[in-house]
């Protein structure tokens, strides 16, 4: 037993307050323009239930052609959001092409005079609205927001409930006397209008939300000058990625990085230049490690780099290609003869449990001993040889070190 005039003036007012609310999201966060379109469309919403609840109590051209004007517009309205949460605008124009249809078809007087016409045209255009909503929303799900997912479904689940009135209104027309506004039907769409409006609202603020919390959270793991990972976010993915390669019985390395003579460059060329060569470091990194190896611009000049799969051999030479394509891209800089180089330390282990501190303990002493053999080299220490032995226990990585290490320096 729905009573339809409590369940209309629930839906206005629930509207106006939740267009109140996206509306105050939007003071809130000034560079969302998304949350003002959804703001107003959810204020046009509750305009257009007000007025389309109130047939027969105010004239026909503000319950008919005002309200379902105002609907369409409302719908277009959350199209231009959705647009404009993807960073495109919509021009004002997009925005009147269906309440212009639903006005010219009004001027066909078959289609004026009979109301299940005229949800047709309303019903289509609201459709089509909808279904360049979704369309907004799924072409940009590379964005890995959650809320994009049940929004979608919202939208398509209200979509069906719309769609129903059709074959309703074919099947069994409403005569010019039934009284459509006091109808189950209109009962049904009227509880079906206020769930959307809730649980749309709500997740339009929490793609918001979500979007903001994502943005912050690469901000504190990123590194703004290299785009590399900073070292809160190395150290935290290293942890996971040699579990993964432990548990494969992958070799696991690590290499750490170190320009040299860096002060200088500063000192000599400025620290714009400096900065320049910290990023043409991370670009030849980048472009010289495989997609899924892990890399870090640990502080200052200092860079980490995790690689699986990869024996003692194979890194010295990984580490080598960084080193000699860096000294050539770093040669000039800015039109200067910087020349900077790097000093890497190559760590590589076969032990399964080895733990990332004391791998890069490893690499810290390879690099140690790369700037001590005059800079500009690689250093590498296998810690890998006792622990493969058959049948012997795996040695905590921190005694293999000392029990194994064998290093070598590359000219
Ligand atoms: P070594 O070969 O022994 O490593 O000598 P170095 O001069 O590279 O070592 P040191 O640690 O003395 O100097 C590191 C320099 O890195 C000091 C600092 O000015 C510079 N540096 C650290 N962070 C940045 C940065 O973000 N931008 C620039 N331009 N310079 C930086
Ligand atoms: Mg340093
Ligand atoms: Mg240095």
């Amino acid at each position: 037993m729905l009573h339809v005039p409590t369940l209309s003036i629930v839906a206005v007012f629930v509207t106006t307050i939740l267009g109140a609310l996206l509306l105050f999201a939007w003071r809130r966060e000034q560079n969302s323009s998304a949350l003002l379109w959804w703001g107003s469309g959810y204020l046009l919403g509750a305009i257009s239930f007000a007025l389309l609840s109130a047939r027969r109590i105010i004239p026909d051209v503000l319950s008919i052609e005002m309200a379902n004007t105002a609907v369409l517009l409302s719908y277009g309205f959350m199209f231009a959001g959705a647009r404009a949460f993807h960073g495109r605008d919509t021009p004002l124009t997009a925005l009147l092409v269906a309440p212009l249809i639903w006005l010219i078809a009004m001027q066909v007087p078959a289609i004026a005079a009979d109301i299940n016409l005229r949800i047709v045209v309303v019903t289509l255009c609201q459709c089509a609205l909808i279904s360049l909503m979704v369309y907004e929303f799924w072409s940009e799900r590379a964005e890995p927001l959650l809320s994009r997912w049940p929004t979608i479904i919202v939208l398509l689940t209200q979509m069906v409930v719309l769609t129903l009135r059709l074959p309703a209104v074919l099947l069994t027309p409403l005569t010019a006397t039934h009284d459509f506004f006091r109808s189950p039907t209109f009962a049904v769409m009227a509880f079906s209008t206020v769930l959307y409006t809730i649980t749309f609202a709500f997740l339009l603020l929490s793609m918001t939300k979500e979007r903001g919390e994502l943005r912050h959270k690469r901000a504190a793991l990123i590194d703004p000058l290299t785009g590399l990972a900073n070292r809160r976010a190395f150290l935290g993915n290293a942890a996971e990625f040699m579990s993964r390669g432990g548990k494969r019985s992958e070799p696991l390395t690590v290499m750490l990085a170190d320009l040299d003579r860096f002060k200088a460059v500063n000192d000599r060329f400025g620290h714009a230049i400096g900065d320049h060569v910290l990023q043409l470091f991370a670009d030849t990194v980048t472009h010289t490690l495989r997609a899924n190896d892990l890399s870090g611009r640990l502080g200052g000049e200092e860079f980490a780099f995790l690689l699986s799969g990869t024996d003692a051999a194979e890194a010295a030479r990984v580490a080598e290609r960084i080193r000699i394509r860096f000294a050539e891209a770093a040669r000039s800089v800015g039109g200067k003869a910087v020349a900077s180089t790097a000093s890497i330390g190559v760590a590589t282990t076969n032990d399964p449990a080895a733990r990332i501190e004391d791998l890069m303990a490893a690499a810290d002493h390879a690099l140690y001993r790369a700037k001590a053999g005059g800079r500009n080299r690689i250093a590498v220490i296998d810690c890998g040889i006792s622990a493969v032995e058959p049948g012997a226990s795996i040695a905590p990585a921190a005694q293999v070190f000392a029990l194994s290490a064998l290093s070598r320096s590359a000219a």
